[in-house]
């Protein structure tokens, strides 16, 4: 027979199991639920029944099933809680509320400058996380907070919730939860952006339901999270996927990181600006739309795509060139991880009509024929929510007390 702490597992397991089917597929009947769980009615009826007493899940309309009689369709109680993810980017911080179903009841962001100092920039982190929290405690469901998630360009040391090191912020061992959780005493979790986005993705965005995928973001920075047979490639310490730093040319541009030549200095917004300029200043480039003042760029990287829509051919040609090294890249990323999907998101996203393009043909000439057959190649659908949504992931989840307490 088996011991009390057995049945408890096996109770929390099974909880586990219909509450994550109710999130993929509600509304689902408890006859539903024994078909896709293979437990017996009385089993399902019992989960539910506590499930439903401890506000998790709530009953829906009738429903007459294919046999004629009626049964109560059941789903994700929106009501059950709320849980906040914040994300820290290099120039702006992005906070949002869920409820119980993952769904955002508010959000805000707000723009930094990383000249501001790590003081400051944390100070304003938390009024946006003590403001989340509080339209999660006015907000139609039980005032029930469930976690926090912060994410963060950096490595990120997620057992103990440590930022080891943001190349593009200049900050070094920062211990995020520690600071968090002693100010709102619930549980904290803390996860590198494209990595959180990457879990976004796969539990809420275009990659539902696809247990191999790549997505890459190209911002200040360029990040990527890589997830492999359902789970999040982490590495021996927690640092894989460092894409960006991967080393094009080792006597290349210096990187924010230190080294010399990342595919990071040659992907991006920034990149593209550079190229720009160097096809005015160097190569007798005409742009009409696009000038620099005595060899300094004055434009944007908006300034550049929207010159792209008007067919100039200083900022096709520079689009074209940052989309050929991304191309290359996803290549390699292919013929190495063989995935299903890969997602394009972050600030390059705004050029995708010309990035995209240009990547997936630099892929079909030039990953093996075999690693790319059913690969799909495509944007993010969160944008810009992957990153706070793979925190609240970590918390609705894969950490819910439910099937961890
Ligand atoms: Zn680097």
């Amino acid at each position: 027979m088996r011991n009390t702490a057995d049945q408890n597992l096996m109770r929390r397991m099974n909880n586990k199991t219909v509450i994550d089917l109710l999130r993929k597929e509600a509304p689902l009947s408890r006859a539903n639920l024994a078909a896709l769980t293979g437990l017996n009615r009385s089993t399902v009826s019992s989960i539910i029944d506590e499930l439903i007493n401890e506000g998790w899940v709530k009953e829906t309309t009738y429903q007459s099933d294919k046999v004629g009689r009626p049964g109560l369709l059941l789903e994700i109680n929106p009501g059950g809680g709320f849980a906040v993810g914040i994300e820290i980017g290099v120039d702006f911080i992005l906070a949002i509320c869920v409820d119980f179903s993952a769904k955002i009841i508010w959000h805000e962001r707000i723009e930094t400058d990383p000249g501001e100092g790590r003081t400051a920039i944390l100070e304003k982190a938390f009024q946006l996380t003590t403001a989340a929290m509080e339209a999660g405690k006015t907000n139609d469901s039980r005032p029930l907070p469930l976690g926090i998630g912060i994410a963060i360009p950096g490595l990120v040391d997620v057992h103990e919730g440590v930022l080891k090191n943001a190349p593009n912020l200049h900050w070094d061992d920062v211990p995020l939860r520690l600071i968090w959780t002693q100010q709102f005493n619930i549980p904290v979790y803390v996860e590198n952006e494209a990595n959180a986005a990457a879990l976004g993705e796969l539990h809420y965005g275009a990659a539902r339901g696809i247990d191999n995928l790549i997505y890459i973001a190209a911002g200040y920075g360029l990040g990527s999270g890589i997830i492999i047979d359902g789970n999040l490639l982490r590495g021996n310490k927690g640092y894989a996927a460092e894409v960006g730093h991967m080393t094009c040319d080792p006597d290349g541009a210096l990187c924010n990181c230190g080294k010399r030549g990342c595919y990071e200095t040659l992907i991006g917004p920034r990149a593209v600006i550079d190229r720009v300029k160097k096809i005015i200043t160097e190569e007798g480039g005409d742009s009409t739309f696009l000038h620099t003042k005595d060899g300094q760029v004055i434009f944007g990287y908006d300034a550049v795509v929207d010159a792209a829509r008007h067919d100039d051919q200083v900022a096709l040609s520079a689009l074209e060139n940052v989309g050929k090294n991304l191309g290359v890249v996803v290549s390699n990323l292919v013929n190495v991880f063989n995935p299903k999907m890969v997602i394009l998101g972050g600030a390059l996203n705004y050029a995708k009509d010309y990035i995209q393009p240009v990547v997936k043909e630099v892929v079909k000439a030039n990953a093996l024929e075999l690693c790319q057959q059913d690969l799909e190649i495509t944007n993010s659908q969160l944008d810009p929510y992957s990153s706070v949504m793979g925190t609240i992931s970590m918390i609705l989840e894969k950490n819910f007390p439910i099937w961890n307490g």
